[in-house]
């Protein structure tokens, strides 16, 4: 068997923070220097939301520019990595007898996985698969996915969740670059508390009374239930590896579970 890789949330938050370079991206280029190259990626990204599990099952995974409103050169961004059909039939077959479909030419890379990804491994030279968020399941679900995959951390596979543990676009303050309203901090500070001592338990803080405003819609704090779920199956805690918020409303706090 071989060393145990990683796995991580990242909090990807703004798309330009795919052409800066700040303390947010440093924190993603320190944590892939930090460990051997995967031999492939399994990402699980916000923006992949639809109505069941499913995976990208191509050999050439299109980069996906899933956003309105900002700069070309965003636009012009390409991240050529090779998909993998292999991880994808072997994530089928950890997740089973839960359904995963096999995307063939619907989906492909979104930014949710590219923008943390240019920092990582910028030569795209790691295979990635993307999987699905599924909207029509509650948190208990994404946890339960996420103990089911923990077995390719064995098998030299990088779980990343990519998503936002705080994320509210209704209330973005672009005046406040590198702060948090207070509800904010409090939601962030209280899920790191769990994150660090009881991931297992990790649904709590949806109870908290700031949990309508920070996660006013699920799909960006459910890729966090994925690694809380490798953290409980693993019989491990997560550690943070950078902490704070961004423009009022965003947390950028991003984790890893060695
Ligand atoms: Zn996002």
């Amino acid at each position: 068997m071989s060393e145990r890789t990683p796995a991580a949330f990242i909090g990807h938050g703004n798309p330009m923070n795919s052409l800066e370079s700040n303390e947010w991206t440093q924190s993603w280029v320190d944590f892939a220097l930090s460990f051997e190259k995967p031999k492939a990626i399994l990402a699980i990204s916000a923006h992949w939301y639809i109505g069941l599990s499913a995976v990208t099952a191509m050999t050439s995974p299109r980069t996906i520019h899933d956003f309105y409103g900002f700069p070309q050169e965003l636009f012009d961004i390409s991240y050529p990595a090779p998909g993998s059909p292999e991880l994808a039939a072997r994530v089928v077959d950890l997740i089973s007898p839960t359904y995963c479909g096999l995307d063939a030419d619907s989906w492909g890379l979104d930014h949710g996985t590219w923008s943390v990804l240019t920092h990582m491994y910028p030569n795209a030279d790691v295979p990635v698969v993307q999987l699905s968020v599924h909207a029509g399941e509650a948190y208990a679900y994404h946890h339960r996915l996420g103990q089911a995959l923990n077995p390719l951390r064995d098998e030299g596979v990088l779980i990343l969740g990519s998503g936002n543990v705080v994320h509210n676009l209704g209330r973005i303050a672009f005046d406040k670059p590198g702060l948090g309203e207070p509800w904010a901090q409090h939601f962030d500070d209280a899920t790191a508390k769990i994150m660090t001592s009881q991931p297992a338990n990790l649904v709590a803080v949806l109870d908290l009374p700031e949990a309508p405003a920070a996660v006013p819609t699920p799909e960006h704090f459910l890729p966090l239930a994925y690694i809380a779920g490798i953290a409980d199956a693993s019989l491990t805690t997560a550690r943070p590896i950078v902490r704070g918020c961004d423009l009022g409303s965003l947390s950028m706090t991003s984790y890893v579970v060695a």
